[in-house]
Order: structure tokens, then C-alpha cells, then sequence
């Protein structure tokens, strides 16, 4: 085989979408260190295209990315891959200072969203106790993902392009020698002028490996579980999530899916769920439930990745030729059309791409030596 010019590290949605888009222009090979990709958090989240979740750097690239999901990744995906959920984001009396806090600093962003009270979140839930919700933001631009379908559109669309999948790859050894980085690996010997960093929660890791100082980033348990919750589930109910962030649930496959929204810090690993985070949620969710949580016949956790701002990392690095793309946090799914040409566009030329640029986002704001991110030091990311 001949050497590629850009090597991607991590064929999870953030490798996978920067892969696809870096391949219009160049010769790619994206190695993942499982036999399956998406094995890790792209495999694991719940789902949910929100606009309005995270800080605003997040709202905007979830903003941008929303149209080429819409156009089914320019057609590559057969069927759509966004559908109509809605959320509430439900407040109890002593949390209506919060929602009134982030309707105002949303509303700019998001002006459709609308005030319930209580009837009206019971004519939308009708399974929630009349007593919980004191007010409610309804949100319906929020929509389901279908996660595997995206994952290997952009993985069929990098074959296209001409691009290389390697499995079973994982990256042991790097380094670099007269403008061109040499990855050891499962697979065999890789190598190219260029490497990008999307090793989600290992990131930190693969940086240390070459010689490139961390980014502080902390991988984070979420679990998530399917319950019936003793009532028949309308699979049009909205996702309803405590404006707090400390519960969410949303219909899933004839049940609901619920979390207790929590950020475990743990070194990066296969994460498993924890019963007492299950059994927390439960408590909480049963709080605003008019029913019992009755079987909880499945049950997941997964990481998310935040850096100190809790915004992604991209951006090159002090190493010329290794380029950060790391950091998705919560919301790598969401973001990852936006985040994909970004990457592309400031690795190829440096700069972000003008659609971006047009919405109020700059290079700085992604970039690995932002202030955001505090004093980073050359040495030993967190132990795995
Ligand atoms: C419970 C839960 C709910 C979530 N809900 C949502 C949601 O509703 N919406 C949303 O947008 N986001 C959600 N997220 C977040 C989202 O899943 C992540 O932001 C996203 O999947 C991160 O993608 P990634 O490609 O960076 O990481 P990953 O999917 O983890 O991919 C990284 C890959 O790198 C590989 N790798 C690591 N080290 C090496 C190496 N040395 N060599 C080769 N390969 C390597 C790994 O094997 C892995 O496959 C959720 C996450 C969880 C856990």
C-alpha cells in the first residue's frame, strides 16, 4: 500500500466524520484499535440531537451540523437519520429560577421555545405526577439520532473517497522523523505526514505517546438503562429532562430510556454501568413518575470526554503534524457534521470553514492553546 497522507487515529464518530471529510482532498487511513467501531462511547449514547444542550460553542456547531443531517449526510444514509422527538426540560418549584435562568439564555438562540405550565406538560406527559413539573421549556427542535446509521455512512463515504479502514490497529509506538510520524500498531507499521488524535477518552494518552503535552481530559461515566415504567409508552412523548440535568428519559424501543445524567471521572476503559448510579436514577425518576419503575431489562454506561471549558479540542498541536480532534463530551453525535469539515478545513488550510466562521465561531475557540484549558505541562496523561 502506498503512504497515506493523513493518518486518524479512533473510528469513532469524531475519527470517522473527520476521516470522511479529510478524504475529498487527501489520502486517508483511519485505524481503530477494536475489531468494531463504535464500540466505545459512539456505540453508547442516548441519542438525542438537542440544540439546545451545552455551552455556546456546542449550540452553534449543533446548529451547523443540523442541515447535512437533515440531507442524509448528502444522501449517503438511505433514510433520514434525525427524527421528531421534542424535549421538556422540566423545572419543580424550587428549580424555577433555573429555568427561567436558561430561558433567558437560550431564547436568543433558540426563539421558538415555549413556557408550559402544569396542564400543559401533562396534556404533552401524560405519565408524570400532576404535583412534580411546576413549568416546563418545551423545545421542538430536539430529535432522535440514529447513531449507527450516521457511524458507518460516513465510514461507507470514506471508502468512497478512497480512504482505508483498518481494525484492530491500536496504536502502541509514534514517532516522528524527517516531517513524517510513524505509528506501531496490532496491524503492522503506518505512516504519514500527518496524524489526527481522535482516540475519545484515550486521547490524553496518544498524546503522551508523542510527546505531546495533554489536554487535562477527564473521560466521564454516563449510564443509561431501559425501564418500562409500568404504564404503556407513547412513542410520541417529548425526551424529558430535569433542568438541573440530574435525570433524563425519552421512549426507546416500546420502553424508556433513563439516566441519572451522571459524570463519574474514571480513567479512560471499557465502562460498565454501576447498580447505585441505575438505582439513583430510579429514585429520582420514580420522584416525577405517576407509576412504579417496574424492569429494567437493560442497562449500559459509557464515557464522555470533557476538557476544563467542556468544549471539543481541535487544532494542531506543538508536534508539527499532530492534530488534536478530541473532547466531544456529551455531545460528539450531535456535533460531529460541524466538527468533521471543521476538522478538515483548519488541518488542510489552517482555518475554519466560512460557514462557521458566519455563525460567530473562530479557530481560537476549538484550539489546543486556548487559555480555557489552563497550563498544560508535558508528561503523563490520566493512568488507564
Ligand atoms: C450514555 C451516553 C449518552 C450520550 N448521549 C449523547 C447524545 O444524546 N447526543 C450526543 O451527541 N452525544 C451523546 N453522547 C456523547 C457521544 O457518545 C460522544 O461524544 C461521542 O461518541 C465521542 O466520539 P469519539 O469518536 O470521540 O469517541 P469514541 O466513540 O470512544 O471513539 C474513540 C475510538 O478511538 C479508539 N482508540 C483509542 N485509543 C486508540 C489507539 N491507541 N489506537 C487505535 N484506536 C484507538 C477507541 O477504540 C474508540 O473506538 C453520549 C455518551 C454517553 C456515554
Amino acid at each position: 500500500m502506498s503512504q497515506p497522507d493523513i493518518i486518524v487515529v479512533g473510528a469513532g464518530i469524531a475519527g470517522a466524520s473527520a476521516a470522511f471529510e479529510l478524504a475529498a482532498s487527501a489520502k486517508v487511513t483511519l485505524l481503530e484499535r477494536e475489531s468494531q467501531p463504535g464500540y466505545h462511547s459512539t456505540g453508547r449514547s442516548a441519542a438525542v440531537f438537542a440544540p439546545a444542550y451545552g455551552n455556546r460553542v456546542i449550540r452553534l456547531l449543533t446548529a451547523a451540523s443540523e442541515a447535512f443531517y437533515e440531507a442524509r449526510l448528502d444522501g449517503l444514509a438511505a433514510g433520514p437519520v434525525l427524527r421528531p422527538r421534542g424535549a421538556l426540560l422540566i423545572a419543580r418549584p424550587d428549580q424555577l429560577p433555573a429555568l427561567t435562568a436558561m430561558q433567558a439564555e437560550l431564547r436568543p438562540q433558540l426563539p421558538t421555545l415555549a413556557w408550559l405550565d402544569p396542564a400543559e406538560i401533562l396534556a404533552r406527559v401524560r405519565t408524570l405526577r400532576p404535583s412534580y413539573a411546576a413549568a416546563a421549556l418545551a423545545d421542538e427542535t430536539a430529535r432522535d439520532l440514529d447513531v449507527a446509521t450516521i457511524h458507518q455512512a460516513y465510514l461507507t463515504g470514506l471508502r468512497r473517497r478512497g480512504g482505508r479502514l483498518v481494525v484492530d490497529a491500536e496504536v502502541r509506538h509514534l514517532s516522528c522523523a524527517d516531517g513524517i510520524w510513524w505509528l506501531d500498531t496490532a496491524a503492522g507499521q503506518f505512516a504519514a505526514p500527518v496524524v489526527v488524535n481522535a482516540a475519545g477518552a484515550w486521547a490524553d494518552q496518544l498524546a503522551v505517546l508523542a510527546g505531546v503535552a495533554p489536554v487535562g481530559l477527564v473521560p466521564k461515566r454516563r449510564t443509561a438503562f431501559l425501564f418500562d415504567p409500568g404504564w404503556p409508552v407513547d412513542p410520541a412523548w417529548p425526551a424529558v429532562v430535569d433542568v438541573d440535568e440530574q435525570f433524563y428519559f425519552k421512549p426507546e424501543s416500546g420502553l424508556l430510556l433513563g439516566s441519572p445524567a451522571d459524570e463519574t471521572p474514571l480513567p479512560p476503559c471499557d465502562v460498565q454501568p454501576d447498580e447505585l448510579d441505575v438505582a439513583l436514577a430510579i429514585d429520582r425518576i420514580e420522584q416525577a413518575l405517576a407509576s412504579q419503575v417496574r424492569r429494567v431489562p437493560h442497562r449500559w454506561a459509557g464515557l464522555r470526554s470533557f476538557v476544563a471549558d467542556r468544549t471539543p479540542v481541535l487544532g494542531p498541536s506543538e508536534r508539527a503534524g499532530f492534530h488534536w480532534l478530541a473532547g466531544q463530551g456529551g455531545y460528539g453525535i450531535q456535533t460531529a457534521p460541524a466538527m468533521g469539515r471543521a476538522a478538515a478545513a483548519v488541518i488542510t488550510t489552517g482555518a475554519l470553514p466560512a460557514e462557521l466562521c458566519a455563525l460567530g465561531l473562530s479557530a481560537a475557540d476549538l484550539a489546543a492553546d486556548r487559555p480555557g484549558l489552563g497550563e498544560r505541562r508535558p508528561g503523563q496523561a490520566r493512568p488507564g
